[in-house]
C-alpha cells in the first residue's frame, strides 16, 4: 500500500493504492525437505518493542536483506533473529520459529514465541500449526521465548527433536543447522539438529495436515468452506 498524494514530504496520506498480487505458487518442496541453516548473531536485530515488527510492513525487511548476504557469505541460508541481551530466540528469515523439544522437565513440548509485545509477526501458518497441534492434544505447547543458552543446552543434551519456520509460502521448513556468533568469546559455534532423523516427525504431520486441509483432503471446521 502506498501514498499517493502528489506532494513530497515525510507526511501521513490522504490518497492511497493497495495492490494485491496473486499468482499460483508451485510446490516448495518437489523433491522433499531441503533443511536450512541458519546464522545467529545478536549484534542483528529484526524488531524492537515500540516498533513495527508484528506489522507486515516494507520498513521490516529491507534493513534484512544485507545481513542475509552477511548470512550467505558463512554459509547459511536465512538469519536466526536474536533479541535482547539474553539472546531470546524470535523469528526465522521471514518465518515464525517453532522448536519442539524435551524441555528441562522432560516434557515433549512444542514451543514458539508469544505475541505479547509486537516483535513477532502474527503469522497465520503460525496459528494455524498451534491449534492444529493442540487439536491433538498430545504433547504441551507453549508460547513463550527459548533463549539461545536454553536452545545449545537442549542440543547438547539431545533434547531438540525438530526445529523449523513456519510461513505461507513454504508451510514449514526444516532447521539442520545453526551457526552461533559467541558475544563473549566472538567465536562461531556450530549446532547441529536432527530435525530430518527425529522421531515422531511433528514438523511432516503438521505439513501434512495443512496441506490436505489446503487441497480440501480433510476438513477443518471453520476453515474449509465450499466457494463455487
Ligand atoms: C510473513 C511472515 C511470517 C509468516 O506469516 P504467515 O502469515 O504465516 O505467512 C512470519 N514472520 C515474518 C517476519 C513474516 O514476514
Amino acid at each position: 500500500m502506498i501514498g499517493t498524494d502528489p506532494t513530497l514530504g515525510v507526511s501521513d496520506s490522504h490518497e492511497a493504492k493497495l495492490y494485491v498480487l496473486t499468482g499460483p505458487a508451485g510446490a516448495y518442496f518437489p523433491t522433499g525437505f531441503k533443511p536450512i541453516s541458519l546464522l545467529a548473531d545478536s549484534k542483528f536485530v529484526r524488531a524492537f518493542p515500540g516498533g513495527v515488527g508484528s506489522f507486515k510492513m516494507g520498513c521490516n525487511y529491507a534493513p534484512t536483506i544485507s545481513i542475509g548476504k552477511i548470512a550467505t557469505s558463512l554459509g547459511c541460508q536465512q538469519v536466526l533473529w536474536l533479541y535482547d541481551t539474553d539472546e531470546k530466540i524470535t523469528e526465522v528469515g521471514t518465518m515464525n520459529i517453532f522448536i519442539y523439544w524435551r524441555n528441562e522437565q522432560g516434557e515433549e513440548e512444542l514451543i514458539t514465541p508469544p505475541l505479547s509485545d509486537g516483535l513477532i509477526l502474527p503469522g497465520v501458518t503460525r496459528n494455524s500449526l498451534i491449534d492444529i497441534a493442540k487439536s491433538w492434544n498430545e504433547f504441551k505447547i507453549t508460547e513463550r521465548y527459548p533463549t539461545m543458552e536454553e536452545l545449545r543446552c537442549g542440543i547438547k543434551e539431545k533434547r531438540v527433536l525438530q526445529v523449523f519456520g513456519a510461513g505461507t509460502a513454504c508451510v514449514v521448513s526444516p532447521v539442520d543447522r545453526i551457526l552461533y556468533k559467541n558475544q563473549k568469546t566472538k567465536e562461531y559455534e556450530e549446532f547441529l539438529i536432527p530435525t530430518m532423523e527425529s522421531k515422531p516427525d511433528i514438523m511432516q504431520r503438521l505439513y501434512d495436515t495443512i496441506v490436505d486441509i489446503q487441497y480440501g483432503k480433510i476438513e477443518w471446521p471453520g476453515w474449509t468452506r465450499t466457494v463455487a
